[in-house]
C-alpha cells in the first residue's frame, strides 16, 4: 500500500507577502558575494592572500572544471584484452545498489574457465544517486565511475539507460540522444 504524507503550504508572514524585504535580502547577499570576489581577485592580482580562494566563472560546456582525482562520474565497464568485458555477471553490483537501477541479464561464458559473463547490462541513471558501492562491491573491477563524463541530461526517461555498448564504450552524450 502506498503511503501518502500531505504536506500543507506554510502561511507567508505579513513581511512575506509584500516580499520588498525579501528583495533587499536577496540583493544584499549577492552584492556581499560579488564585492568579496572582487576584492579577493584584486588581491590576487598583486599576489595577496593567494591561499584564499575566490570564485571563478567557467564558461561551460566549452570549458570543463578539473575534477578531483576520486570524483565520482558515469559508470563504465572494463574489458579484458580481447575487448570483451571483465564482468562475470556475480549480480553483486545489481544486488547492492540502493536504488535498484542496474538490470543484468547473465549468460554462460564460452571459455569454461569463466562461469558466466552478461548477456545484457543496464543503468538507468534516472534513477542512480551516485553512492559508488557498486564499484566497491564488484570483485572483479569490472564497473568503474572514472568516465568523467557529467552531462545526463536527456528529453526522456528512456534515454536515461546506459546499455552495454555505451558502458563499454563510453562517450558524451551518446547514450543520452
Ligand atoms: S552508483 Fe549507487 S545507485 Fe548508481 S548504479 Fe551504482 S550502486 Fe546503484
Ligand atoms: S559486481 Fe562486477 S562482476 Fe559482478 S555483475 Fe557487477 S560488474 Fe559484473
Amino acid at each position: 500500500m502506498i503511503r501518502t504524507k500531505v504536506v500543507s503550504r506554510p502561511k507567508l508572514s505579513f513581511w512575506e507577502r509584500i516580499y520588498f524585504p525579501e528583495i533587499f535580502r536577496g540583493v544584499a547577499l549577492t552584492s556581499k558575494h560579488f564585492l568579496k570576489n572582487l576584492t579577493l581577485h584584486l588581491f590576487h592580482s598583486i599576489g595577496l592572500f593567494r591561499k584564499v580562494a575566490a570564485m571563478v566563472t567557467i564558461q561551460y560546456p566549452e570549458e570543463l572544471w578539473k575534477l578531483p582525482f576520486r570524483s565520482r562520474t558515469r559508470h563504465r565497464l572494463t574489458k579484458r584484452a580481447d575487448g570483451s568485458p571483465r564482468c562475470v555477471a556475480c549480480m553483486m553490483c545489481e544486488t547492492v545498489c540502493p536504488a535498484r537501477c542496474i538490470y543484468i541479464v547473465a549468460e554462460e561464458h564460452p571459455d569454461p574457465n569463466i562461469e558466466k559473463r552478461p548477456k545484457s547490462f543496464d543503468i538507468d541513471l534516472g534513477k542512480c544517486v551516485y553512492c559508488g558501492f557498486c564499484v566497491e562491491a564488484c570483485p572483479e573491477d569490472a564497473i568503474r565511475m572514472d568516465t568523467k563524463i557529467l552531462d545526463i541530461a536527456a528529453y526522456s526517461r528512456e534515454e536515461m539507460m546506459l546499455d552495454m555498448n555505451e558502458l563499454l564504450n563510453p562517450s558524451h552524450k551518446s547514450g543520452l540522444k
